[in-house]
Order: C-alpha cells, then structure tokens, then sequence
C-alpha cells in the first residue's frame, strides 16, 4: 500500500513502539500511585514533558499537561478560557478545525460574542480584518498554526504581536497539531506571545489518543476533567503510561529528524502534477506551508471518487470535500479562501511522512493520469 493521508495520521515508528511495549507488558503499573518511582511507572510522562520541551523549546517541561489528544486539548482551551456569565469576546479564524469551531459555536449560542475571522485566497489569515476584531474585551484568540488541509503556515508571530497590541490580557491558543515536529517552534522566541498550544502524538508518528496543551509558565485553566486529580489536578484520568512512552520517543525522532528535506517530495509530486494535468490547480500554491502538504483539485471530477478509485489500487490520499447526507460538501477551507464549488469539490490532499519516497509520489500521479478520465466521465 502507498499511504500519503499522513496528516489523518501517521505510522507509529519501529522506535516508538518499542518503547510503549515496556509499559503494556512488565511495567503496566499506575504513574500516579505513591510507589510509582520504585515501579519506573512515572518515567514516561517525565520522558515526554522533557521531550516536547526540547522540541518546542518550551520554558521547561512542567508546561505540558496531558490529554486524550488535540480534540480534547482544543475543547478544554474552550470549556474553561471563556465563560458565558463573563463579560468577553472570543476571535477564531474560519479556517479552523472542527475541534475548535465546534467549541467555538457552542459558546456562541450561549450568548458569547464569537467573532471569525476570514483568510485571503492562499488561505492566510487576514491580519487586517483580525485587528479589527481584537479590542480591549477580547479574553481568547485561537489561530491554528498550520491548516490540516492546505497545510499553510499561518504568521504565528505576527498574529501574537498584533494581539498584546491591542488586548495584551487576551490569551492567545494556537492549535498546532498539524505543524509540531513538521516546522521548527520556538515558545521563546518567534512564538514567545502563545500562551496555549495543542498538539497530539499521532500526527508525529506517535500513538493514537495521546497529546496535551502546554500552558505558558505561570499560566493557570481550570480543569475540564476532573475526578482523580492527575496531571496536578488540572486533567483527571488515569495516566497513559504506553501512550506517553510512545510520545516521548516521538517527540525525540520528530527532533532528529529534518523534516524540512520533505518539501522535495512535495514539490516533485506538484512538478510532476502539473506535467500530467497543465490545468490542475494546486491550492495556497504561493502561500507558506508544511513541507509534507499538497492540496490539489483536478478540472471536472470529484476528490472523493478519486479518492475511492484510488484507495481500491492500494494508494491512501485524503480528501476535502465530504458526502454529507447524500449531498457532496466542499472542504470548509477552500470555501473559505473563496475557491469555486466545483473545483473546490476536487480537492485532493495528499501528505508525505519521513516513510514517503518519490516513487510514491510518482506512482501517485500515474495512477491519477489512468483514473482521472475514467472518474470525469462517469461517476462511479
Ligand atoms: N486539530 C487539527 C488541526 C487536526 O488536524 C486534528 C486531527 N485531524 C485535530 C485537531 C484533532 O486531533 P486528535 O486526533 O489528536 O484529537
């Protein structure tokens, strides 16, 4: 199988496998009881703090709470940033996963005043028209550092300038699930204004239903889980010992790993694209993105009867457009970026790992030139 859906999710390394197994066989001990260092049952999640510290150059490792992932990390931000009976407004963009939007509309229904903001045609955010929604109210700004979809690179630092520019008490969360271990994050540099950041072990060759917030140094949320006091009581819940083990090693290989070196697959692959399809159109082309991200559409068909027609060859790609009810759903961000229902309707996302080659990528677009008119022709 040639899989390149790798921003749905990643293939958990050799490495990171073998180091949860310790934690699913001899050592399945609890992390949070009080022999838990004679047990080596607390070590993964020192592992992993210290990890993610390294990787996003964090202040130090007690700023990572753990979580069942991003979609959890997004909705806690949520739950407990903002509350209905205070006074505050809340700014997201409206290209934002729905981990976030779906938080978002529910605190807007509840009275919150929820104000999005709209991306130009690359899929950046317009930072003018975010200026004029941060005022001196604002209490939460939640910008995703890179779009799961195009994967455009949004200006991180110059959304958090702008933001202790006009509402310095605001705090500003970025989900960075798809941009941690793909781009280089510095929280005390370049993205020294975040105060929360999600992130999730999945997306970075890590398991599955691991992942966390990282708080800036002093920074406190009240709990959205809450029972056993883990996590020092800000996220309650059994540790995930394997999980965490997983993310450590994760974490560590995203670090050794130049995944900057990707971006000649990305490139190959819209080289040899366009070759094959001249009117193809490559979505935020001339924006700044993630080096593994290719989000294309092809005249006249549909990415989800390519995506099936290829799927039954043996090749994964991801889609923006979704069937809903019957009904075909273009992807949430090109409608926002202003790109036609119909071509809009072929996108086609295809992203690379550090397991993805260029004959991949080349074996892609062959498959896509013998398809292509076959799927234009006659739906499936
Ligand atoms: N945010 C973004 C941008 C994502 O791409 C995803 C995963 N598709 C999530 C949040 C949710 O992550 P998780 O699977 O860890 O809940």
């Amino acid at each position: 199988m040639i899989y390149l859906d790798n921003n749905a999710t990643t293939q958990p390394s050799p490495r990171v496998v073998e180091a949860m197994l310790p934690y699913l066989t001899e050592c399945y001990f609890n992390a949070s009881a009080t022999t838990a260092s004679i047990t080596g049952a607390d070590r993964p999640r020192r592992d992993a703090a210290a990890a993610l510290a390294a990787l996003l150059n964090a202040e130090e490792p007690d700023c990572f709470i753990f979580t069942s992932g991003a979609t959890e990390s997004n909705n806690w931000v949520f739950s407990s940033v903002v509350r209905p009976a205070r006074s505050g407004s809340v700014v997201v963009s409206s290209i934002e996963h729905a981990s976030v939007s779906e938080p978002a509309a529910r605190l807007s229904h509840v009275g919150v005043d929820v104000r999005v903001v709209g991306v130009d045609q690359q899929g950046l955010v317009l930072l003018d028209a975010l200026r004029d929604q941060l005022c001196e109210d604002t209490v939460l700004v939640s910008i995703m550092a890179a779009n799961n979809e195009t994967g455009v690179l949004q200006p991180v630092r110059e959304v958090g300038q702008l933001i202790r520019e006009r509402c310095p008490a605001a705090i500003f969360h970025t989900d960075a699930t798809q941009a941690v271990g793909k781009v280089e994050i510095d929280l005390q540099g370049d993205w020294k204004d975040v105060d929360l950041l999600s992130f999730s072990g999945h997306k970075i060759h890590g398991p599955k239903g691991i992942g966390g917030l990282y708080l800036r140094q002093g920074l406190e949320l009240a709990p959205m889980i809450v029972g056993g006091g883990q996590e020092q009581g800000r996220r309650s819940g059994t540790i995930n010992t394997p999980g965490l083990a997983g993310l450590a090693m994760a974490a560590i290989e995203a670090r050794e790993f130049q995944f900057s070196a990707l971006g000649g697959l990305r490139d190959a692959f819209e080289e040899l694209l366009l070759v094959a399809f001249p009117d193809a159109v490559i979505h935020s082309g001339g924006a700044p993105r993630l080096p593994n991200t290719s989000f294309c559409s092809l005249a006249g068909v549909h990415g989800e009867d390519l995506m099936e027609r290829l799927s039954i060859g043996g090749i994964i790609v991801g889609v923006g457009a979704a069937c809903s009810s019957g009904a075909m759903r273009p992807s949430k961000t090109l409608q926002s970026m202003g790109i036609p229902y119909d071509v809009a309707l072929g996108g086609l996302r295809i992203s690379c790992s550090r397991y993805s080659s260029l004959e991949d990528v080349a074996t892609l677009v062959e498959a896509l030139k013998a398809i292509a008119g076959e799927v234009a022709n006659g739906r499936m």
